[in-house]
């Protein structure tokens, strides 16, 4: 039987669940095998890279599971050694090889790279990729306000989904607020700090307050602010422990506990400058 899930509709009408898997700085190996649980367990989402060096486990991982690749939602990621219209074409492709299926759900540009000037041209080879039935959606992952207009401005086309690093330490209220308000949902990747929010005193409490685990606080917290998370393990219980979060909510003081917690400090690399 599969968990009830949330899911959020994209501005291209397609839909994604709330909660995916993780699976950056997984071997083959360990993807594969985390990727077949997660599966088991109710997940329908799963958030890979080509960088990550994994997707032949992911994509081993679905076809483990049983599950009909219709039924997962599966993203990766254009590196950036292939920005360039023709670079990220090709890259598409050898994604699609390794994960050995006939399109992504959710194909996004990595990092902008604007020392490179060329995420408008990779942009162009998503659109396309978008029309040839390669990818059913298109976004972009690391993008600030500016580089978001720029390609609204230059295609005509808004990505439907921005993910960046989010956490109850770095909770980007102005970009979130830029992303809803083109229409781009917002994504949160190190959605647990990288483990690093886990011990913090007010997520404890909070926990303690609703008998469950600080991850399943703050997964919680993501979605109930709209966002779509995907915390990363690859131990089964704590995959497990991950998704078991829609039968609990948090409260407005809850909530209020967890907005304050912001310190804007990042984990990953600043996008202005990141090549
Ligand atoms: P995360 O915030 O998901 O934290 C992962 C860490 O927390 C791991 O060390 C894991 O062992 C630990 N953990 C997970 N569940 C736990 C639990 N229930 N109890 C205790 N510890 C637990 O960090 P992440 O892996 O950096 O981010 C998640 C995913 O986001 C990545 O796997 C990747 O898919 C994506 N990501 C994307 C980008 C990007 O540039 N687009 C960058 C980083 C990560």
């Amino acid at each position: 039987m599969v968990k009830p899930q949330l899911t959020i509709q994209l501005s291209d009408a397609h839909r994604i669940p709330q909660v995916g898997l993780g699976v950056w700085q997984a071997s083959d190996e360990e993807a594969r095998a985390a990727v077949c649980v997660a599966l088991e367990e109710g997940y329908r989402h799963v958030d890979t890279a080509s960088i990550y060096g994994n997707e032949k486990g992911v994509g081993g991982g679905i076809r483990d599971a049983g599950i009909a690749r219709e039924r997962v939602f599966l993203t990766t990621k254009i590196w950036n050694d292939a920005h360039g219209y023709d670079a990220a074409t090709a890259a598409l492709d050898e994604s699609l090889k390794r994960l050995k299926v006939e399109y992504i759900d959710l194909l996004l540009i990595h990092w902008p790279a604007p020392s490179q000037n060329n995420f408008v041209d990779t942009w162009l080879a998503l659109i396309d990729a978008q029309r040839n039935s390669k990818a059913r959606s298109i976004g972009v992952s690391n993008f600030n306000e500016d580089h978001l207009q720029r390609l609204v401005d230059e295609t005509g086309v808004a990505p439907v989904l921005n993910q960046i690093e989010l956490h109850p330490l770095m909770q980007q209220e102005a970009l979130r607020k830029a992303n809803e308000s083109m229409g781009i949902a917002t994504q949160s990747w190190s959605p647990l700090g990288q483990g690093s929010a886990l011990s913090n005193p007010v997520i404890l409490d909070i926990a303690e307050k609703h008998g469950r685990t600080a991850a399943q606080i703050i997964v919680r917290w993501h979605i109930e602010i709209g966002l779509i998370a995907i915390p990363k393990s690859i131990t089964p219980s704590r995959i497990r422990e991950n998704f078991n979060v829609f039968d609990f909510t948090l409260d407005k003081s809850d909530l209020a506990a967890v907005a304050a917690l912001d310190s804007a400090k990042r984990l990953g690399p600043d996008p202005s400058t990141f090549a």
